[in-house]
């Protein structure tokens, strides 16, 4: 494709949500930045991280929302939602409650995106595999019910991390062509 494409690129907004403390913030600067944070508390201020990456040549920027909290009052704004093409929907292996949201957290989805957006269920912390409350085949067959990518990630130490963020968006891509 030398010539052809030169200049091509794309920026794919992805919002990540679920539950509060399921490790999102996390994720995502584990992601952006390599870094996690044992004591975090809501990032202020910061909407949003990019990250460049290539696929098949192609230079695609990674827009990653973060709810930066909003989600404790149970209301995200439809702002946050706007333009995304890809959706991150994450719980937390050890508590169950947060994976009982997801259905929820979907439901907002849909009524904010269409159809076409492409979405992966996350079981975050699997590195705390002892107390974990959510089985892996559990997370497998809810994402096959809904339709969804699935992965357990640990952005303590970093399992599946870049993969999760890296089939999404080749998902986008590919659903352009
Ligand atoms: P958010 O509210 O969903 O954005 O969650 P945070 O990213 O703020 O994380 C909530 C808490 O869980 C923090 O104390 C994090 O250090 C911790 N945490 C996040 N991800 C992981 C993980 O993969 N493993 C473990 N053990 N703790 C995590
Ligand atoms: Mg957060």
């Amino acid at each position: 494709e030398e010539g052809g494409g030169a200049g091509e690129e794309y920026l794919f907004k992805i919002v990540v949500i679920g539950d509060s403390a399921v490790g999102k913030s996390n994720l995502l600067s584990r992601f952006a930045r390599n870094e996690f944070d044992a004591n975090s508390k809501a990032t202020i201020g910061v909407e949003f991280q990019t990250q460049l990456l290539d696929i098949d040549g192609k230079e695609i920027k990674a827009q990653i929302w973060d709810t930066a909290g909003q989600e404790r009052f149970r209301a995200v704004t439809s702002a946050y939602y706007r333009g995304a093409v890809g959706a991150l929907v994450v719980y937390d292996i050890t508590r169950k409650t947060t994976f009982d949201s997801v259905t929820r957290w979907l439901q907002e989805l849909s009524m904010h995106c269409d159809t076409t957006v492409g979405k992966m269920l996350v079981g975050n912390k699997c590195d705390l595999d002892d107390i974990r409350e959510v089985s892996k085949e559990e997370g497998k067959r809810v994402a096959e019910e809904q339709g969804l990518f699935f992965m357990e990630t640990s952005a303590l130490d970093s399992t599946n991390v870049e993969a999760a963020f890296e089939v999404v968006i080749r998902e986008i891509y590919n659903n352009l062509r």
